[in-house]
């Protein structure tokens, strides 16, 4: 039965001490990520092209990026933007990690799972796959539903690896894309005999607990950010640098999984330590106004995300997307 359990949110603290400087032994990152490829297999409406040549990370590189990261860090998320389910060696990017003792999470549209969910039951590197469910309606996969939470039952019954169903669609109007989530939830509610109806009980930006280790999660829409968009606020806090920080497919260094073009470069691992990257005088600046709830980058200003993480406790949409873009799971 779906118990309707809420999970807290992670939310904006401006002006906290950071974590690592009040636990010396605490690494810094609760995760980065690592954009292990940078095209896709969909084409989503609400997701921008990116304008960079379509490159994949080799074992080789990956290997070099953990190597560096893992001083800073326990835990990595295959994604910025592309589809990790694409790349041809994901299976042994997983083994690598767990010889590194990372642990992984993968956030995918779901579309592949079939070809490579028996082999995601056996790595114990993967703690968490999110399925980001958003587009089904757009694009009507054959058995693509029914391909993810079959696999979606097998894993949390046979592994503890967390699975997330996404739904980071929401309007606050009805809309065409609410009616495609009606009837994703449904079939989620088929498959796993629940007896509530979620629909009637979302809250954005909150999440439901179908089972152990399975969870469906709602969200409003949300826009990237973009250089030539309107919206404009110097004002505000982000999670990034703090909290996590991305690479991208070609060693560039981004504050975050929403600088899915690396406009906010901050180096690139290839050609700079990490460690000297994330100390760099640029990346210091932005933690310095973050604190301050200002925003100094270009990119930030034009940023409306970063609005999230100033809602009060009335209106929780606070956390980092991403992971994916949403999504931390407890
Ligand atoms: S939103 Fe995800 S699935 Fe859709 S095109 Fe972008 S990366 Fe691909
Ligand atoms: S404010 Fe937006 S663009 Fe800037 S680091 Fe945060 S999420 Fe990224």
């Amino acid at each position: 039965m779906v118990s309707f359990i809420r999970y807290p949110q992670d939310r904006g603290n401006a002006g906290m001490m950071l974590k690592w400087e009040r636990f010396g032994s605490m690494k810094r990152f609760k995760k980065v990520y690592i954009e292990i490829i940078n095209f896709c297999n969909l084409s989503c409406r609400f997701c921008p092209k990116t304008r960079r040549k379509p490159q994949r990370l080799t074992a080789e590189s990956f290997q070099y990026i953990l190597k560096e990261i893992k001083p800073f860090t326990d835990h990595i998320c295959l994604h910025v933007k592309g589809e990790p389910l694409l790349h041809p060696e994901i299976l042994d990017f997983l083994d690598l990690a767990y010889e590194e003792g990372v642990q992984v999470n993968i956030t995918t549209n779901g579309v592949l799972i079939h070809t490579v969910g028996d082999e995601f039951l056996k790595r114990p590197a993967i703690r968490q796959i999110s399925f980001s469910l958003h587009s089904f309606a757009e694009h009507e996969k054959e058995n693509y539903l029914d391909n993810i939470l079959a696999f979606a039952e097998e894993a949390i019954h046979k592994t503890r690896i967390i699975i997330s169903l996404r739904l980071w669609n929401l309007h606050r109007s009805d809309t065409d894309s609410d009616a495609g989530n009606k009837m994703i939830l449904e079939a989620i509610e088929n498959k796993f005999s629940t007896q509530n109806k979620m629909e009637e009980n979302i809250i954005p930006g909150q999440g439901f607990r179908i089972r152990e280790r399975l969870y469906v999660n709602t969200d409003y829409a949300f826009e990237w950010p973009d250089l030539n968009c309107d919206y404009h606020s110097e004002k505000g806090f982000c999670h990034a640098l703090r909290d996590h920080i991305a690479v991208l497919a070609d060693g560039t260094v981004v504050p975050c999984c929403l600088d899915g073009e690396g406009m906010t470069s901050l180096g690139n691992i290839y050609q700079q330590n990490f460690d000297w990257i994330i100390h760099s005088k640029r990346a210091k600046r932005m933690v310095d106004g973050f604190t301050n709830h200002k925003a100094v980058e270009d990119l930030c200003m034009k940023c409306k995300y970063k609005e999230r993480f100033e809602q009060t406790s009335h209106s929780p949409s606070g956390r980092m997307m991403c992971d994916g873009q949403p999504g931390w799971i407890p």
